[in-house]
């Protein structure tokens, strides 16, 4: 077994135990920020930053447009209190400003989006990887930490291949749970020095909705549709396109509600109503005048003629029927009852989830390392002093937008000050 490895106080010995965004953030800031430390990244496969490679669909959804912290902070349904203080210290404009700065220029998309301008996640790869080689960050892949103990006020590392370390501070920047698969091997780390696990579950996925009025309407969206979850308490409704796919709904609508309602769609094995609202932007009232509008503007004609509302006609014809009515007869035939139930509809078709599965663009995991047991300010563990915490592993989790990785810029960067800095 190789001798584990010692070093001075004056030149403390960092172990960072993940090659995900939120490590190499923390790396490199700990290395710029004292030089004199010497930071090891070490990644279990063979590569690093893989997550990166594949995010926004290839693209790398870097960040969003949102300069207000408490703004930003309202976008991650685990973290929203939490990270108004993160946010404050290193923000949105920080992360794109220090990815421009070094040879990334970014582009903001109309939907507040930021990706990087050349459009390849591969960019945002060649920045981290080329920072940490400045900085003089070890990086060894192929080398999961398996085992992380106390020695002293040290820390001992036993890696995969049995070889061990011991270093003076620690970041465990591991990540969430894999889509499939067991939880990841950080949590495991974190409960072995003392800190409880909030039980890791999916959040951004799409819902199974085997309903036939979605049957043969995949690809079609609604721009802007709400949804809810009427039987989950305290879930607020989410609005946005609504994308109609082979299996049922996705769309950032529906990722939006699956994120805020992680935890009560797992707990009910993800067999629960929606309601979907088609027609957002009118109250019931006013869709019932509009719809006694068009009877007599447009009496002659057939309902199924065109779909109002902005609605494809297809989906149209869906809802008339699903009220009731026959999408042939003319406008000017149902009735004010008729007409009632189709709004009922419009404002609110109730469908039966029976589940879930993972949108391919981006999912992440709510749960893991408990806020309340870190100090956000340098994200220290307030149970194992020297042993720190950044990205997905905590229980931090953002919609979609680029808000996921912008929570590892934060925790990272915070976490590397820290990390590089005087003891306490
Ligand atoms: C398909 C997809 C697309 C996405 N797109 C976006 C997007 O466009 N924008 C956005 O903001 N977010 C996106 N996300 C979410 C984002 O990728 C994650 O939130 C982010 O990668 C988390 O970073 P992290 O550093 O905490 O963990 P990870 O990126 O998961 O990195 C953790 C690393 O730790 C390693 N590791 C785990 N255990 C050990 C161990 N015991 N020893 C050593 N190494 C270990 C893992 O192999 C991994 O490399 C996407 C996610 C997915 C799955």
């Amino acid at each position: 077994m190789p001798a584990p490895s010692s070093t001075s106080r004056n030149e403390p010995a960092i172990a960072v135990i993940g090659g995900g965004p939120a490590g190499f953030f923390a790396a490199i800031t700990a290395r710029e920020a004292n030089p004199d430390c010497r930071v090891t990244i070490y990644e279990k496969s063979a590569r690093v930053l893989g997550k990166v490679l594949v995010s926004g669909g290839g693209r790398c959804n870097i960040t969003h447009d949102s300069p207000d912290p408490r703004e930003l902070a309202a976008h991650y349904p685990r973290g929203h209190r939490e990270l108004i203080g993160p946010f404050t210290r290193f923000g949105a404009p920080d992360a794109a400003d220090w990815f421009t700065g070094r040879g990334v220029p970014l582009r903001t998309y109309p939907d507040g989006c930021l990706f990087p301008a050349s459009n390849d996640s591969r960019t945002v790869i060649d920045c981290l990887t080329r920072e940490a080689r400045r900085a003089g960050v070890k990086v060894r892949t192929r080398c999961g930490v398996r085992a992380l103990s106390r020695q002293g006020d040290r820390f001992r590392l036993t890696r995969a291949d049995a070889g061990a370390a011991v270093v003076d501070r620690v970041l465990i920047a591991t990540g969430g749970r894999a889509a499939v698969g067991p939880p990841g091997g950080g949590y495991a780390l974190a409960a072995g020095l003392g800190h409880a696990i909030i039980p890791p579950v999916p959040s951004l996925f799409t819902f199974t909705v085997p309903d036939p009025l979605l049957q043969g309407l995949a690809g079609i969206v609604v721009d802007p549709a709400a949804v809810r979850a009427p039987g989950v308490k305290g879930l607020k409704v989410q609005d946005g396109p609504l994308l109609i796919t082979h299996w049922g709904l996705s769309g950032p609508a529906v990722l939006k509600l699956s994120a805020w309602g992680a935890r009560a769609f797992h707990a009910a094995d993800y067999r629960f109503t929606i309601a979907v609202d088609w027609i957002p932007g009118l109250a019931a009232g006013e869709v019932e005048d509009a719809l006694a509008d068009l009877a007599a503007a447009e009496n002659h004609k057939q309902i199924k003629a065109f779909g109002p509302f902005g609605l494809s006609r297809r989906v149209w014809m869906r809802l008339v029927e699903r009220a009731g009515l026959d999408p042939t007869r003319r406008w000017g035939e149902p009735g004010p009852k008729q007409r009632a139930a189709l709004v009922r509809v419009l404002k609110g078709t109730a469908l039966e989830v029976t589940g879930q599965s993972a949108f391919k663009e981006e999912f992440v995991t709510a749960g893991g390392v408990p806020l309340k047991e870190i100090d956000l300010k340098t994200m220290q563990s307030r149970i194992t002093p020297g042993l720190f915490f950044a990205g997905e592993v905590m229980d931090i989790d953002g919609v979609t937008g680029g808000f996921n990785f912008q929570a590892c810029w934060t925790t990272g960067r915070l976490a590397g000050f820290a990390l590089a800095g005087p003891e306490d």
